[in-house]
C-alpha cells in the first residue's frame, strides 16, 4: 500500500515538472485554435457555437483562428456545405485567420488535400510499432460482431484478440508484403494495462484504462485517414495550442492522447464544450425539435425547405450573443454583448460543465436587445430589412423602421407590424361597441378638422389633445377612435407617428371610412 502511494507521489512530481516546462513553452507559443467541421450538410448552431468559442478564445489571447475542413469521409461529404460554413462564419463576423478560402502557412486546410501528409505520418507509427496493418475481411469481422452481440457484448479488436486475426502482427513479413497488394487498414496498437491521463480545461483530469479501448483504425482501406488520425496529425502540424470542440468528442480524447504519445508529440490543451440541449426533455437539440416548435437550428437557410436564423429575421449580432450564452457566462448580471465585447470578456472559467438548454424565446429577446442598440440607418443596412421593406415606397423605408423599431424582436416582425400600411385591419367591432355611446364620430370629425388645418404632426397632436381636455373628451376615447380609424385595431405603434407615416391624405380617407362605418352601424 505504502509503495503504491509512493509511486503516485513520484508520478505526480514528474507530472508537476512536465507541467511547469509545458507552461513555460506554452507562454512562448502563439495561441492557435481551430474549428474543424465535417462538410456533411448545413452547420448546426451547436457547431457555430463551437466556432464562436474558438474565435473568442483566439481573440482574447491575440491568437489565430483556423478553419479546417475535415472531409476525409467522402461518402458523407455534401456539396455546398463548405461554402455554407464559410458564409455562416462571415455572417457572424468570425472570419477565419487561416482556412481554405484565404489560405495560410499551415495549409492545405482541407483534409482531402492532405493525403500525402497522412500517408507519410502513418509510416512513422508503423516503424515505431505503434500501428499495424490489418487484412481481415469484413465478413469475418461481422461474424465476430454478431457473436459478441449474442453474448450482449460489443466487439472490440484489440489487445485481447488481435493475435487471432489476420494482421502484420500475426503474418510473416513475406505474407504481409503479399497481403499489402490487396485491401488493408492500419490500426493503432493500444497497449494493455495502462492508464491514459487526459486533462480537459473544463472537466479536469480524466483517467481511462487502455483495456477499455480498442485498436482504432487510423487509415481506411480507401487510403484515407480516419477522423482520429487526421485530426491529431493536423492539430500537431498546424500548431494548435488548444483544441476546443463539442463534448461528444470527449470519448475520443484517450485515443487522441495515445496517438500523440505514439508520435512523441506534446499534446495541446483541450476544452470540451457542453452540449446544447432540447428546450424541454432529454437529449441534444435536433432539427426535429426546431421543425416541431417552429424555429431554426441552422444559422442560414439550407435549400428551399430549411430556414435559418438569418432568414427568420435574426441579426448576426443577436445570433452570436445568444450562442455565447449557451454554455458561458461572465459571472455577472450582464447578458447583452456585442462581438467586440465578447472578445474581451470571454474566459475559460465562465464555460459551464453541464448542458445548455436552448430557449428560442430567450434568443428572440437577445435579438431584440441588439436591435434596440442599433440606429434606424444601421437596421436599414441589413439586407433582410431591405427585402422586408421592398413592398413599400423606398422614400418611406427609414420612417417605417423608425415607426416600428421599438416593437421588433426579430426583423421579420416588420411584416406584421406594417400590415396596416396597405390597408386597415378589419375593424375590431368589440372596441366599436365599447366606445359607441361616447360619440366617437364627433371625436373623429374633430380629428379630421384639425388634421386638415394643421400640417405639422407635433402641432396637430398638441391641438387635438388640448381640444379633448377642453371638451372633457377622455384620452382613451380620443386615442381609441383615432387608432381604430388608422389601424383597425388597438395595438400598434404610436398613433401620431402612424398618421405621419401614412400622410394626410390616407389618414383622412381612413377617418372618413370609419365615420361611414359608424353611420352604417347606426342605420342598422
Ligand atoms: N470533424 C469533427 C466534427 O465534425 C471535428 C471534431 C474536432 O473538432 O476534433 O465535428
Amino acid at each position: 500500500m505504502l509503495l503504491f502511494f509512493a509511486n503516485i507521489h513520484v508520478l505526480d512530481g514528474r507530472l508537476m515538472y512536465i507541467d511547469k516546462k509545458r507552461l513555460y513553452l506554452k507562454k512562448k507559443m502563439k495561441t492557435r485554435v481551430r474549428f474543424a467541421p465535417s462538410p456533411t450538410g448545413p452547420l448546426h448552431i451547436g457547431g457555430l457555437r463551437t466556432a464562436l468559442f474558438n474565435y473568442l478564445f483566439a481573440k482574447k489571447k491575440a491568437g489565430v483562428f483556423v478553419l479546417r475542413i475535415e472531409d476525409t469521409d467522402q461518402n458523407r461529404s455534401v456539396e455546398g456545405s463548405e461554402d455554407y460554413i464559410q458564409e455562416a462564419l462571415e455572417w457572424c463576423g468570425m472570419n477565419p485567420d487561416e482556412g481554405p478560402k484565404n489560405g495560410g502557412e499551415f495549409g492545405p486546410y482541407r483534409q482531402s488535400e492532405r493525403k500525402n501528409i497522412y500517408a507519410d505520418h502513418i509510416q512513422t507509427l508503423i516503424k515505431k510499432g505503434a500501428a499495424y496493418y490489418a487484412f481481415d475481411k469484413a465478413e469475418r469481422l461481422n461474424e465476430e460482431r454478431k457473436e459478441a452481440e449474442k453474448k450482449g457484448e460489443t466487439f472490440k479488436y484489440g489487445h485481447q484478440n488481435r493475435l487471432q486475426f489476420k494482421n502484420s502482427l500475426t503474418l510473416t513479413e513475406k505474407e504481409t508484403t503479399e497481403a499489402l497488394k490487396k485491401e488493408f487498414v492500419i490500426r493503432l496498437k493500444v497497449e494493455s494495462n495502462q492508464t491514459v491521463i487526459v486533462k480537459d480545461l473544463i472537466r479536469g483530469v480524466v483517467r481511462v484504462k487502455t483495456d477499455t479501448l480498442d485498436d482504432k483504425i487510423l487509415m481506411k482501406s480507401d487510403g484515407m485517414p480516419t477522423y482520429h488520425f487526421a485530426n491529431v496529425v493536423d492539430d500537431h502540424l498546424m500548431e494548435i495550442t488548444c483544441v476546443i470542440r463539442g463534448e461528444e468528442w470527449l470519448p475520443s480524447l484517450p485515443i487522441h492522447k495515445l496517438i500523440y504519445t505514439a508520435f512523441g508529440w506534446e499534446t495541446p490543451e483541450f476544452m470540451h464544450l457542453p452540449l446544447i440541449l432540447k428546450t424541454v426533455g432529454k437529449g441534444k437539440l435536433s432539427k426535429r425539435d426546431g421543425d416541431k416548435d417552429g424555429y431554426p437550428v441552422f444559422p442560414l437557410k439550407w435549400g428551399k425547405e430549411t430556414p435559418g436564423f438569418r432568414e427568420m429575421g435574426f441579426l448576426a449580432s443577436g445570433m452570436v450573443n445568444y450562442l455565447a450564452l449557451l454554455g458561458w457566462n461572465e459571472g455577472i448580471e450582464k447578458e447583452v454583448y456585442s462581438l467586440k465585447e465578447l472578445e474581451k470578456a470571454f474566459n475559460t472559467k465562465g464555460v459551464q460543465k453541464g448542458g445548455a438548454r436552448f430557449d428560442y424565446e430567450k434568443a428572440k429577446w437577445i435579438n431584440q436587445q441588439q436591435l434596440q442598440k442599433m440606429s434606424v440607418e444601421e437596421i436599414y443596412s441589413v439586407s433582410r430589412v431591405k427585402e422586408l421593406l421592398s413592398p413599400f415606397e423606398e422614400n418611406k423605408h427609414l420612417s417605417l423602421i423608425r415607426l416600428v423599431k421599438e416593437r421588433l424582436n426579430i426583423l421579420d416582425d416588420i411584416k406584421d407590424e406594417l400590415t396596416f400600411i396597405e390597408s386597415t385591419y378589419p375593424y375590431d367591432e368589440k372596441v366599436i361597441e365599447k366606445i359607441n355611446d361616447k360619440n366617437p364620430k364627433a371625436v373623429l370629425e374633430q380629428i379630421k378638422k384639425t388634421l386638415i388645418e394643421e400640417d405639422d404632426v407635433d402641432l396637430f397632436q398638441e391641438q387635438i389633445i388640448s381640444w379633448s381636455k377642453k371638451n372633457e373628451v377622455s384620452m382613451g376615447i380620443l386615442m381609441q377612435s383615432f387608432r381604430l380609424a388608422l389601424v383597425g385595431k388597438l395595438t400598434g405603434p404610436d398613433i401620431f407617428k402612424v398618421c405621419s407615416v401614412l400622410g394626410k391624405e390616407v389618414s383622412l380617407k381612413r377617418i372618413n371610412k370609419l365615420i361611414e362605418h359608424l353611420n352604417f352601424k347606426q342605420i342598422l
